[in-house]
């Protein structure tokens, strides 16, 4: 599904945020990215959504590279890898209702309906919809953002920090609400976090970050069982 071939991004100023970067991500896999602050991942997740380019090394997502597209010919990553991000807040839009929201990558007849399945998808009671982000609690606006991600119909869920700013309290709920979805939508996911036990409960292959490079690639298992 997506392949990543020596990628290496060093900024003006000279850091070198990534050195060297390859791994596959196969169909159906959760694969975790961890890694302390400063290890390289948001970098990482803006060059696997096209939103920065590397310095050198390749990006391949379904057989196709992508690190060198225009902007204009990117609309099919655009639609089929979908962003969760850290803070709900922040992706979404306080003056638009959620069913808008969620309705935004939805074209033609049977919107509502799709909006109506999404908001059971992610478990959001049905009259969501008519209300706006503020009216929700920080686990109910991640499940907001996350039922706009799907809306598309996206193959691949790329989730950074996705419960990082959220209570303790929902962060399992959130945690197995994406286990759920990826399982039950056939997704591919990329989850990257600086918390290995957030990894650890929804990811099945795990890529160990190190100033800026993959120390340790494997199983969830195995990479866990290091001293
Ligand atoms: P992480 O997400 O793991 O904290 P980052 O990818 O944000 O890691 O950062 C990796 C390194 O690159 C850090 O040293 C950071 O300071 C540097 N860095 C990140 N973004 C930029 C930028 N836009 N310009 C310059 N340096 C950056
Ligand atoms: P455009 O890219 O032309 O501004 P889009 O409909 O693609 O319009 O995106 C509208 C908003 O939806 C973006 O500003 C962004 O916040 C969000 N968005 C778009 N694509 C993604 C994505 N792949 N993952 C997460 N959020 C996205």
């Amino acid at each position: 599904m997506i392949e990543v071939t020596d990628l290496r991004r060093t900024y003006r100023g000279g850091t070198e945020a990534l050195r060297g970067v390859s791994f596959q991500v196969e169909a159906g896999r959760r694969f975790g990215v961890v890694g302390e602050s400063g290890s390289g991942k948001s970098t990482l997740v803006r060059l696997l959504a096209a939103l920065d380019r590397p310095t050198s090394g390749r990006i391949t997502f379904r057989d196709r590279r992508i690190d060198d597209l225009p902007e204009r010919r990117l609309g099919f990553l655009r639609e089929e890898l979908q962003l969760v991000f850290q803070d709900p807040m922040g992706s979404l839009d306080p003056r638009m209702k959620v069913r808008d929201i969620i309705a935004e990558p939805l074209r033609g007849a049977g919107r509502a309906e799709r909006v109506a399945e999404l908001l059971d998808a992610v478990g959001l009671p049905a009259d969501s919809g008519a209300r706006y982000p503020h009216q929700f609690s920080g686990g109910q606006r991640q499940r907001i953002c996350i039922a706009r991600a799907l809306a598309p119909r996206p193959s691949v869920l790329l989730a950074d920090e996705p419960v990082s700013a959220l209570d303790v309290s929902v962060r399992a709920q959130i945690l197995d609400l994406l286990d759920d979805l990826v399982r039950r939508f056939d997704l591919t996911l990329v989850f990257v976090s600086h918390d290995l036990s957030v990894v650890r409960h929804v990811c099945d292959t795990v890529a160990v970050m190190r100033r800026g490079e993959i120390v340790e690639l494997g199983p969830v298992e195995r990479v866990y069982e290091q001293p």
